[in-house]
């Protein structure tokens, strides 16, 4: 019999967002989550009185027209958290000079004019292209979700959707340096300027400039948790420590999911948040080898993985005045850091989050709760367990440099691997933003009905506030679908 309208496989930001939105339309909703608690890569982890955010630096997403803030906003639960937004979004270091990423972007202009005198006239072309590609991912996807009348591909995406960010920069920027500069978040797609799509580059830039770049007081977590509880108390249930295991089809339409032999759940429609290989296998199981998009729809390769130190300690941060989130580029070449020879060694960059910079709960008094986050495939290593205690000790070397006397500060040390991150959330190879986030990437789609995905793999795009879109769409989609909306 069924008990619920829509179930829910996974509670990643991109699930949580579709429940939420549906529980707010009326919708009796069932999140099953394999862990013991919701958020997937959203979570935060407490040891020895610090807080460490597991994966997340910060986000978009938040602000008063955000797509997360709309669901928070309809569950009541808003005031719930408090929100951190950063300014500077990010500090940049350099062999010879710093870069500040300024949450105004004109301010972020300026500096970089100032920096690169005789590149002003191509970074005012390069900003005017790039907010226009954004001015229409952010119509395009707010079509996705139902709050934009735009329902053409609009201009800019088709234009730019087959072009690469090297080829975008190339077009306006000269200089090797400041193309570098500008290059500076491609490490979080694990992908180089010559790889990784200008759409998807600009969607993670832009965003962070017009709609705020977010942590959550407390730890990003927070924001999971609440959402579990806004969704509980509006009658919904969030269910722990339940693995799905099967979908089950009749006729190609899903109608219910099991969680073991002898417990099955029957539902109108199920979305799925989980890994887009793993419910493909379960498709072409229950259809018997016939779900022809499950086979077809693994068409890209997943995106790259971190390795990340986590580290609690009384520490000196001075010199980096205030920022929170630091990219440090030991080299200028930027297409290094994402050659194999470059994982770990002294040359590549590296990723530091110090949440304590802006939110002192998070540590005891006077200490500091630091993520180090080294961009590296999950195929680097035959067996994490056993590389995990050198490249510990190699990433903190590298720290040392960086944040001298981090390593006799330190009051805990531990570390997660890719397959951490695999075993965590069941993304293939601990894969940070689903697919590789390379030009033409495309929505998947299913030939089972009733079926929605949700999150990183579905193809809005990686990262928290994409998945979150995508959360928004597979919720409008199945509005759209029983009660008769235009979608
Ligand atoms: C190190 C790192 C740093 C990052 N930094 C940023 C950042 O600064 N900003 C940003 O925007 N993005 C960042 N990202 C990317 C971002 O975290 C992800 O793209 C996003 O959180 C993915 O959300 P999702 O909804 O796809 O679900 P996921 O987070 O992948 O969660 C899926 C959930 O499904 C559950 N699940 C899996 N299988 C089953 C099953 N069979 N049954 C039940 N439950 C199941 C998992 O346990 C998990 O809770 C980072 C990622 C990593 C790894």
């Amino acid at each position: 019999m069924k008990e619920y309208d829509s179930i829910v496989i996974g509670s990643g930001i991109g699930g949580l967002v579709a429940a939420g939105r549906l529980v707010n339309a009326g919708y009796k909703v069932l999140v099953l989550e394999k862990n013991h608690v919701a958020g997937g890569y959203l979570q935060s982890f407490k040891r020895r009185g610090f807080t460490f955010d597991s994966c997340v630096d910060c986000f978009s997403g938040l602000d008063k027209d955000g797509p997360i803030r709309s669901v928070l906003d309809g569950l009541g639960i808003t005031e719930e958290i408090e929100t951190i937004r950063l300014d500077p979004i990010r500090l940049s270091l350099y062999p010879d000079f710093r870069v500040t990423v300024h949450a105004d972007l004109d301010n972020y202009i300026e500096e970089l004019s100032s920096l690169f005198p005789g590149e002003v006239s191509g970074l005012r072309a390069f900003f005017s292209v790039v907010r226009a590609i954004y001015s229409d991912i952010k119509d395009w996807s707010d079509n996705l979700i139902g709050t934009s009348t735009q329902n053409k591909m609009p201009l800019n995406i088709v234009k730019y959707g087959k072009t690469t960010y090297a080829t975008l920069l190339d077009s306006h920027i000269s200089d090797p340096l400041l193309k570098s500069v500008l290059s500076d978040r491609c490490p979080f797609y694990g992908l180089p300027p010559s790889k990784v799509g200008a759409v998807s580059m600009t969607a993670l830039i832009m965003s962070y400039f017009s709609s705020g770049a977010y942590r959550v007081k407390g730890g990003n977590g927070r924001l999971a948790d609440i959402l579990v509880d806004g969704i509980r108390n509006k009658g919904s249930e969030v269910r722990f420590n339940t693995e799905v295991i099967e979908i089950i089809t009749e006729k190609n339409r899903a109608v219910a999911i099991k969680i073991d032999e002898a417990t099955e759940f029957r539902a109108d429609h199920i979305i799925s948040n989980i890994d887009y290989r793993t419910t493909a296998s379960m498709l072409l199981k229950s259809s018997g080898g016939k779900e022809r998009s499950a086979k077809r729809e693994v068409l890209f390769e997943p995106s790259s993985s971190f390795f990340i130190l986590y580290i609690g300690g009384k520490v000196d941060l001075s010199s980096f005045t205030g920022a929170s989130s630091i990219g440090v580029f030991p080299s200028n070449d930027m297409e290094y850091n994402f050659k194999r020879e470059s994982y770990f060694s002294p040359d590549a960059s590296i990723g530091i989050t110090i949440p304590t910079m802006l939110d002192s709960s998070m540590a005891p008094t006077g200490m500091h709760s630091i993520a180090a986050h080294e961009m590296v495939d999950y195929s680097f290593a035959s067996s994490w367990k056993e590389v995990k205690p050198e490249l510990m000790k190699r990433t903190l070397r590298k720290l040392e440099k960086i944040i001298p006397g981090i390593s006799s500060g330190a009051v805990h040390i531990e570390a997660a691997t890719p397959e951490t991150l695999k075993r965590y959330t069941g993304n293939t190879n601990g894969a940070a933003y689903g697919w590789t986030q390379v030009p033409e990437l495309r929505q998947v789609t299913t030939s089972t009905t009733n079926l929605y995905f949700a999150g990183h793999w579905e193809g809005t795009g990686g990262g928290v506030v994409a998945a979150a879109y995508s959360g928004l769409k597979a919720a409008k989609e199945i509005e759209a679908s029983t009660r008769g909306g235009t979608y």
